[in-house]
């Protein structure tokens, strides 16, 4: 299964991507997990990207695509995949079909998660990451159980992503609707595009999207 998981910041991709992976035993390939990692790991080359990341920019198109073609690349990913994050721009999408085509491959579906801006701002407002694992948590629905310690990794420094502060997921959501909105389009004109509602429960989303996979790209 070739998918990709896309919709607006806080819509949910890390966390059904993360499911859905595990689900049809394939790996998760978040581009800002990635991203977020390589700048952590403090290369000099990369930090025009950290800027852009915590500021809620976007790093560019050749950068975001050599990290994803790449992962792409790599024999994990031979039999399938679950794209989050990337393609996030037109430009992102062309190449990537371009370079699934050079391949003789192409997605099975596009799922795009679909959420109101006032669902976003709360979760996203709300949102307390781990740096080490990359888990996320609800300060309110779903905190660890322990303040500030990480549930799956036990890492003690559970913090707030900076791209998570107000004043950038503003800048977050315009670049969405400006830079990523357009590659709904693009993926409907090719009949690939599954909507999901994403409002609700992490159970009830995941739900859905199985159900609405099933019907559009069984296995
Ligand atoms: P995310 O974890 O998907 O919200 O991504 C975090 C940040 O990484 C984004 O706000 C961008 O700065 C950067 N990023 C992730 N994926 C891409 C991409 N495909 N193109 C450009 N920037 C990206």
């Amino acid at each position: 299964m070739r998918l990709l998981i896309t919709g607006s910041p806080g819509a949910g991709k890390g966390t059904q991507g993360t499911r859905l992976a595990a689900h049809f035993g394939i790996p998760h390939l978040s581009s800002g997990d990635l991203l977020r990692k390589i700048v952590a790991s403090g290369d000099g080359a990369v930090a025009q990207s950290a800027r852009a990341i915590s500021d809620g920019k976007m790093v560019s198109d050749e950068t975001a695509n050599a990290l994803m073609l790449g992962e792409l690349d790599k024999p994990e990913a031979a039999n399938g995949f679950v794209l989050d994050g990337y393609p996030r721009t037109l430009s992102q999408a062309q190449t990537l079909t371009a370079f699934l085509a050079g391949r003789g491959e192409k997605l099975d579906a596009v799922v795009a998660l679909e959420v109101s801006e006032v669902a976003v701002i709360e979760r996203l407002g709300n949102r307390i990451t781990c740096p080490q694992c990359g888990e996320t948590y609800h300060a309110l629905v779903s905190p660890p159980k322990v303040v500030g310690v990480c549930d799956e990794c036990g890492y003690a420094g559970l913090t707030v992503r900076p791209d998570d502060l107000p004043e950038r997921i503003t800048v977050r959501l315009r670049l969405y609707t400006e830079r990523t909105e357009p590659i709904l389009g693009y993926y409907r004109e090719q009949n690939l595009l599954t909507p999901v509602n994403a409002e609700g429960t992490e159970n009830d989303v995941f739900a859905r999207i199985v159900a609405a996979l099933k019907k559009v790209a069984p296995l």
